[in-house]
């Protein structure tokens, strides 16, 4: 566990996620507009079925293996929903009787889609929502891992998914955040995990061997962009990366590079018209 990181610019984090470091990654600006101005980034629809589900797994894999059935699933779901209905992110999606509807059945479809991947009364669970701080080959890295597992006498690290799994050959890029997840465990605990695993939830599962070797490129690439990172906040500039991302990026109003590079998309009919930002620049 690491207690206090020293950092070098002001605007460094004191410590690197995940999804802090695939945004950077990304976008440096993309980055600053989030992690810096703090500018308002609420999470969508997809976002919160996710949150919703994650919560009643999280729930569920702490009861005795027996317990774990569709119908507790359901007693939870049911204890749960008046936290996320209530929820200003929730509230401000404005959904009339039939979406929230539609959205309670999505989420039950993504909750009871655990049993379509595994029988969640035979998993050996040692941790849920475990929180790791730990120094990753010279890198302050933070991570919240769904769930550690012990399977033939090994950790296994998983971490649920509620959208589409990715098409193969960006497979690898998935896995990386649990493989960095399997690296932390094995600092924080002195074991190193024998799996890394996603569970898109009703859908598949896509998981990884673990081993030194494996774990080269993901540890590298976390270095690399602490290393940009430092540079970008000590000189504070955080250069746009426009591509296609831009059409579904919340700061796009904020972004004169990203503005054009949508405008320029749209000329030539490349960013599907339900792309967020064309409604956010009054481009439909
Ligand atoms: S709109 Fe594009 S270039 Fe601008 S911050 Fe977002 S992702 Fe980066």
């Amino acid at each position: 566990m690491v207690d206090e990181v020293k950092t070098v610019g002001g605007n460094l984090p004191p410590y690197l996620s995940s999804s802090s470091s695939s945004m950077f990654d990304q976008c440096p600006s993309k980055w600053k507009f989030r992690y810096v101005d703090k500018l308002p980034d609420p999470p969508g629809e997809p976002a919160l079925l996710g949150t919703f589900a994650h919560e009643v797994l999280e729930f569920l894999l702490q009861e005795a293996p027996e317990c774990r059935t569709k119908e507790r699933a359901k007693e939870l779901a049911a204890q749960i929903w008046p936290k996320i209905e209530n929820n200003d992110d929730f509230l401000a999606l404005e959904l009339d009787d039939a979406e929230i509807k539609e959205f309670k059945w999505k989420s039950w479809n993504a909750i009871e889609g655990l049993w379509k991947l595994e029988d969640p009364s035979k998993v050996e669970v040692k941790d849920t929502e475990r929180d790791v701080r730990v120094m990753l080959g010279g890198v302050p890295f933070r991570g919240v891992i769904d769930r550690v597992d012990k399977e033939n006498q090994r950790l296994v690290v998983a971490d649920y998914k509620s959208g589409k799994p990715p098409k193969k050959r960006f497979a690898g890029d998935k896995l990386n955040q649990v493989l960095l997840y399997a690296a932390a465990i094995r600092e924080a605990d002195g074991e190193l995990p024998n799996k890394a695993r996603l569970l898109f939830l009703g859908q598949e599962i896509i998981e990884t061997e673990v081993s030194e070797e494996t774990l080269k490129a993901p540890i590298g690439k976390l270095q690399d962009i602490w290393n940009e990172l430092n540079l970008a906040c000590d000189s504070d500039t955080f250069p746009s990366k426009t591509g296609p991302l831009c059409a579904w990026c919340p700061f796009v109003t904020y972004c004169p590079d990203g503005e054009e590079e949508v405008r320029q998309r749209l000329s030539t009919q490349r960013v599907r018209q339900d792309a967020p930002a064309l409604s956010a620049l009054g481009l439909i």
